[in-house]
């Protein structure tokens, strides 16, 4: 039996190895932390934007099973969730970004989709740390694992996927970044930094870069102990997990250089935190002086400039005993868009003949669009390694589209790319306007899916 090895347990690395099972292969998911879903296990707001495309199409492609697991995770309240964004959001055109709007429970997801993999019969091998590559020619062999630290030993595989994602390590966040947060996501400190195993492979690989040049950005967004709020916000936090809290005054946005920097080209800010358009922006807010809070099990978070001096924090009414939880002790930014890695439209990384990718590790930003990409590389693995051609979805389709662009996006942003390529708002999120994709709904998205020939293609 083929046997496909999956590098990497966050959303792209929980789909790839479902797509790979449900292509007939054995599955061995390799993952350095004691848990799964990565950034996952922060995230969890979906089908905002260009999200819902992806996942009308990821339902008709025949692989829902990552986002029935999601669905039944989400929180409740949600019609007073999606009904909360306004009037924050009210600019014209931009009702549709938010209508079909969810959150799923951060806490309680990582045991679900847990559950799915062992249902899948996909072998996990946990605090399994990736270091090193075999080749014999441009083939990957095998991988050389470091288990609970220290313990060597090698995986072989007949195709490798590396959903490694492109968060961290503390080499990069120390030297580049402004220092550890010690994230929730990649715990580091306890389980090993971050390897750039395709590059180690011989694959071209290229970070994102700050407005000085650094390697790495910066991704502003704080989480609070929802405990630490006043009585008013947690009980606006029970009604609708999402709370507008204006702050101007208090604490001035414009002024960090960093926080919106990054993230311009995924929300659609202007680089100084006001929308550089309506239609796509996230921060629709007439007043960009507000900051949005989501209510994530023990979190409240969501994205605002950071990060905010503690002392400056507590001047928010409501905020007077707040404690930040993520980034741990307030300071610095999230460290991401290190070693992203080209790749063909198959999601083959060349030089590579047997080594995939997906997801975050390709530039791919958001869950959704993580997930459509795994099951495409599990896929392709499978029949890469039997022999049969790989399949590239077309650029008609939200996934072939998304894919294809953010390759390009890649290749021509001299010196390295400086905004994410994320489905929900901003950039991409207009050209799928243009190419006239979204708005979406399940009849257009189920013949757009037919047309291309992809329905249930991964069924
Ligand atoms: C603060 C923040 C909030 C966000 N909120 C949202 C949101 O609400 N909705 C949304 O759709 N998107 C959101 N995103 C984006 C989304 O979370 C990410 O794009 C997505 O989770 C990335 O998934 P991934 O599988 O590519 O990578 P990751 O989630 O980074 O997973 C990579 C996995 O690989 C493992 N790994 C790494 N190196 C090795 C190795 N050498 N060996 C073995 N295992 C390894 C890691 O431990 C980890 O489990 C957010 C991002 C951030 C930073």
């Amino acid at each position: 039996m083929t046997k496909v090895v999956v590098i990497g347990g966050g959303s792209a690395g929980i789909a790839a190895a479902i797509g790979a099972r449900k292509a007939g292969a054995e599955v061995v998911l390799l993952e350095r932390q004691d848990q799964l879903l990565g950034i996952g296990r922060i995230a969890g707001s979906m089908d905002v934007g260009g999200r819902y495309p992806l996942h009308l199409e990821i339902l008709e492609m025949g692989a829902p099973e990552v986002n029935e697991v999601l669905d039944e995770v989400s929180l409740d309240n949600m019609d007073n969730y999606r009904a909360s964004h306004y009037p924050w959001h009210s600019l014209p055109g931009s009702e549709e970004m938010t209508k079909h709007s969810w959150i799923y429970n951060v806490l309680t997801a990582e045991p679900a989709l847990r559950r799915l993999l062992e249902k899948w019969g996909v072998q996990i091998i946990w605090r399994c740390r990736a270091v090193d590559v075999e080749k014999e020619g441009q083939r990957v062999t095998r991988v050389k694992v470091k288990i609970d630290r220290y313990k060597d030993a090698w995986i072989e595989g007949d195709a490798f996927i590396d959903t490694t994602g492109s968060a961290g390590g503390m080499k990069d966040c120390t030297k580049n970044v402004g220092g550890c947060t010690m994230c929730p996501w990649m715990q580091c400190p306890t389980f090993g930094d971050r390897v750039n195993l395709a590059g180690k492979a011989g694959a071209t690989t290229w970070s994102m870069r700050q407005k000085d040049g650094t390697p790495g950005v910066k991704y502003n967004g704080i989480y609070l102990y929802k405990e630490s709020l006043s009585q008013e916000w947690k009980d606006a936090l029970a009604y609708s997990h999402q709370i507008f809290v204006p702050f101007r005054g208090e604490i001035d946005w414009d002024t960090d250089p960093e926080w919106s920097w990054a993230t311009r080209g995924q929300d659609g800010n202007d680089g100084e935190g006001r929308p550089a358009d309506a239609e796509t922006s996230w921060r629709v807010s007439p007043d960009t002086g507000r900051f949005r809070l989501l209510d994530r099990g023990i979190f409240a978070g969501g994205a605002g400039p950071s990060p905010i001096p503690l002392e400056k924090l507590r001047k928010v009414p409501g905020f007077e005993n707040v404690v930040p939880a993520g980034p741990v002790g307030g300071m610095n930014l999230w460290s991401l868009g290190h070693d992203l890695v080209f790749c063909e439209n198959t999601l083959r990384v060349p030089p590579l003949e047997n080594y995939y990718t997906a997801g975050s590790k390709a530039h791919i930003v958001d869950i959704q669009p993580c997930i459509n990409t795994g099951y495409l590389a599990g896929f392709n693995a499978v029949r890469g390694a039997t022999g049969k051609e790989l399949i590239e979805l077309p650029r008609t389709t939200a996934t072939g589209d998304i894919i294809a662009f953010t390759q390009e996006f890649l290749r021509n942003s001299d010196g390295g790319p400086t905004t994410f390529v994320s489905a929900h708002a901003g950039h991409y999120l207009r050209r799928l306007k243009d190419i006239g994709i979204f708005p979406d709904n399940e009849e257009k998205a189920k013949k757009r899916v037919a047309d291309a020939g992809l329905t249930n293609i991964f069924a």
